[in-house]
């Protein structure tokens, strides 16, 4: 999945504070995640992270979930060449 095969304009983040999607602090990982929670574009945010190795916090969950949920996507393909 490429980032222009995904709707990014029914984003529940389109207009929020960025940084709420790469911070350290709880209150803004809550923020983040509560956009996530209900947004239209859910699983297309989430194939489209997972699959690009993304840092921050993308469909509710931070790389660490996202790798621990789904593996390391462009590691597995690395040893598969
Ligand atoms: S799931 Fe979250 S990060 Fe992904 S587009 Fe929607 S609001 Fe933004």
């Amino acid at each position: 999945m490429e980032y222009l095969d995904v709707n990014w304009t029914l984003a529940n983040c389109t207009g929020k504070p960025l940084n709420w999607f790469f911070s350290l602090k709880q209150s803004e990982i809550k923020l983040a995640k509560g956009l996530c929670a209900d947004c239209p574009i859910k699983q297309d945010c989430l194939q489209y992270s997972v699959e690009k190795d993304e840092f921050g916090l993308w469909a509710g969950l931070t790389r660490k979930e996202r790798l621990d949920l789904y593996g390391g996507h462009q590691e597995q393909e690395s040893q598969m060449d």
